[in-house]
């Protein structure tokens, strides 16, 4: 057996019982091993091995009051995964399914995904095993603040740069800072996703759904096509579904599902994203509520499956949310594009199918590299005590997504499988993070 599959299979032997970790281990370096093999530096000098173990993982205890005046206690995470491009950068994620797995498969992928945005950030991931689900504000901000208590003495500008994720939106990234800057009674620009009324940057709440838009629109042109006339299926109804279902939208594509983690509506004339909008960000109630305005609609009480015909998927919920069956249902449909908003929401299994039958794919830490992008961009406005407008840093997101695209593309090419952007980012990610960290010595 060569290097890299003895190095993938140590990683897993090494970590038992984190199995997105792994996944995400054998779905980013698997494409690489070819590449890892032509070249002898990467075993001497063990780049496996130091790239798949973080260079430090924090665990810590959040105990909070409750509005009954009850202690709970939470636990929180972060992975400092790679800094050998710039100061660790991923988001925070509050979530009841959270755990070390997790949060590590999330900082992995944070890393080749930060490198492909061609800017200095390194990578990093944390969170919390809390359910900011029917919690009040006044909870959530005794919980935030419980959180950034213990989180401050981890992070700074040059250091670590949280951001948001699934839970963690702008009234929780409002919190945290608030919290952080009154330990450290500084103003600065430790975390991303801020609001607009304080050093946010205009343009990052969308970020993240009109960059998968605009790379996804770059993949459709690249093969003759466009989104102009499609059915899109899109999973979630979060911050990355919401403004990726506004981007398609304005594509002159039609949007007909999106779900949340109690079931799915579909809306045969397009979804009315106002009435979404209403009700996830503004009412913060399930999604079962369209109907209440939209009668029409059907609602199904079950787990998204991707059967409804399509011709582009994006899923922007969660991982692994679509598995065999789901591709089997999009393959048979007549799906020909589908594009990862969500981190790692295709299964290995799935991955296969959909290759198989070539539909494009594209892969999140490419699709979705959009919000890191922008978040970087926010580190920069606020180091310069500058203010950027949308239209710049809208601008400066769609020259991101093309350049990621182009990059993966032609790597892909030059590797003898063109079209094929798995292998594209993989390798075209894998290269820059490992390069410097060659440049950077042993450590
Ligand atoms: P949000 O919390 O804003 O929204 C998440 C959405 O997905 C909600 O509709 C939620 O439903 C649904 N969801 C969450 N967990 C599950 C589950 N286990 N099963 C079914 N549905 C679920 O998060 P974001 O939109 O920010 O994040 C969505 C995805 O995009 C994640 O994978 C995240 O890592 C990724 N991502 C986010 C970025 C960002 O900038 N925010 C950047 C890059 C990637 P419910 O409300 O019921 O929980």
């Amino acid at each position: 057996m060569g290097y890299a599959k003895r190095a993938i299979e140590e990683v897993i032997f090494r970590t038992p019982g984190e199995s997105e970790f792994h996944q995400s281990v054998i779905e980013t370096l698997t494409p690489v091993i070819p590449f890892i093999e032509s070249n002898k530096i990467y075993e001497e000098l063990a780049i496996i091995e130091r790239i798949t173990e973080p260079d430090r993982q924090v665990k810590f205890r959040i105990a909070w009051r409750n509005d009954e005046g009850k202690i709970k206690v939470n636990r929180g995470w972060r992975v400092q995964f790679n800094n050998a491009l710039g100061p660790y950068k991923g988001g925070l994620r509050f979530h009841p399914s959270v755990n070390i797995s997790i949060i590590k498969f999330l900082g992995f992928e944070q890393i080749f995904k930060n490198a492909l945005t061609g800017l200095p950030i390194g990578g990093g991931k944390g969170g919390s095993d809390f359910d900011p689900k029917d919690k009040s504000d006044f909870e959530i901000m005794s919980f935030c603040q419980s959180f950034m208590t213990e989180l401050f003495r981890h992070i700074a500008p040059e250091t670590d740069v949280p951001a948001g994720d699934i839970g963690v939106g702008k009234r929780e990234i409002g919190f945290l800072y608030g919290q952080y800057k009154r330990i450290k009674n500084v103003h600065e620009g430790v975390l991303t996703g801020k609001g607009l009324d304080f050093d946010g940057l205009p343009g990052r709440k969308e970020a993240t759904g009109y960059g998968l838009v605009y790379f996804t629109e770059e993949m459709l042109k690249s093969h003759g096509n466009s989104f102009e006339g499609k059915t899109v299926l899109i999973s979630g109804a979060g911050n990355v579904a919401i403004y990726t279902a506004e981007k398609v939208i304005e594509h002159g594509a039609k949007v007909v599902t999106m779900s949340d983690s109690n079931g799915w509506i579909y809306d045969e004339v397009g979804i009315d994203l106002n009435i979404i909008k209403e009700i996830k960000d503004i009412k913060h109630e399930r999604i079962y509520k369209y109907l209440e305005y939209k009668p029409k609609a059907k609602y199904f009480d079950s787990r998204f499956d991707w059967s409804v015909p399509c011709q582009i998927a994006l899923p922007c919920a969660t991982q692994n949310e679509i598995g065999l069956d789901d591709a089997k249902n999009l393959v048979k449909n007549g799906c020909i594009a589908l594009a990862e908003g969500a981190n790692m929401p295709t299964t290995l299994e799935a991955i296969e199918i959909l290759k198989e039958n070539k539909i494009l794919f594209a892969p999140a830490k490419a699709s979705n590299a959009g919000g890191v992008a922008s978040s970087a961009l926010e580190m920069s406005q606020n180091s310069s005590k500058t203010r950027w407008s949308f239209n710049d840093s809208n601008e400066k997101l769609k020259l991101i997504m093309k350049g990621i695209f182009e990059k993966i593309s032609e790597t892909s090419q030059e590797f003898g499988k063109s079209g094929d952007y798995v292998i594209g980012a993989n390798i075209c990610a894998f290269k820059r993070v490992s390069e410097a960290m060659i440049s950077q010595g042993v450590y």
